[in-house]
């Protein structure tokens, strides 16, 4: 385990196929979602120096399998804290009742341990879903993926923070020209579906760029989107070049990183 004054956070692997990201500050560690098996995310969690044992709470954005799939078999092995909306526990996607169940209500802020966490409504084909903003009391963290639209709510709550994982799902044309059914495609560029790399661009233009210290691509599709393509939209808002843009994959997710000074 790491100890830091500061906000510490990696991704165990991002995209359709399992989402699980770890935060940490000092020794609370806190989990969010997790779209592996345990085995799975127990090999994944190894490779950033933790263990499940090691985890303060578990933290789910909504029900969606790549978010949810490995949480109830997770926290009932560990028995751990779980926090979720109302709307994500009814959606009956947890397996089987869970020990410890905390409720979330959106935009109410809250505290686990040495971490502060603002939970932040976001439009997406699911029952309650929130994102989450985190703080280490002097600098905040936003996770801000599964959404279909930026709405002024967003901008007004996450604007000001110095890191950000962000979604950037596909690019129009490569979704159009994609292997989806229409259906899908529908579903994937509507308002309750995923970011494409330009609305994620929008968004990065509108926050106070003089505060923005770290920008992490994340939830790529693997078909609709190309990594470099997804970094260069971004890097454009910013005025930087690519490879300043981190990336979160399906696969490795992202090396620790903290946000500090
Ligand atoms: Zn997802
Ligand atoms: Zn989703």
């Amino acid at each position: 385990m790491r100890s830091s004054a500061h906000l510490q956070y990696t991704s165990l692997g991002s995209g359709s196929q399992g989402n699980a990201t770890l935060v940490t500050l000092g020794t609370t560690a806190l989990l969010i979602d997790n779209g592996f098996s345990v085995k799975e995310l127990k090999r994944r969690l190894a490779r950033v120096g933790y263990t499940p044992e090691d985890l303060s709470a578990v933290l789910v954005t909504h029900e969606h399998g790549d978010h949810i799939a490995g949480v109830g078999a997770l926290v009932r092995r560990y028995g751990l804290p779980l926090y979720m909306t109302a709307g994500t526990r009814i959606s009956g996607r947890l397996g089987g009742e869970v020990p410890d169940w905390r409720l979330i209500q959106p935009e109410h802020s809250f505290a686990i341990q040495d971490i502060e966490v603002w939970p932040v409504t976001v439009p997406h084909d699911a029952r309650e879903p929130v994102q989450f903003i985190l703080g280490d009391g002097a600098h905040r963290l936003g996770v801000l993926t599964d959404l279909g639209c930026i709405t002024p709510h967003i901008v007004r709550h996450y604007r000001r923070y110095q890191a950000l994982i962000l979604e950037a799902n596909h690019d129009p044309r490569l979704l159009a020209q994609g292997p989806y059914p229409p259906s899908l495609k529908k579903r994937v560029a509507g308002e309750y579906g995923h970011l494409s790399n330009q609305q994620a661009a929008d968004f990065l233009a509108q926050m106070d760029q003089a505060q923005l210290k770290d920008v992490i691509a994340s939830h790529l599709s693997e078909k609709n989107n190309d990594q470099q393509l997804a970094r260069a939209t971004l890097a454009q808002s910013l005025s930087t070049t690519p490879d300043w843009i981190g990336l979160a994959d399906q696969e490795e997710g992202f090396a620790w990183r903290n946000l500090s000074g």
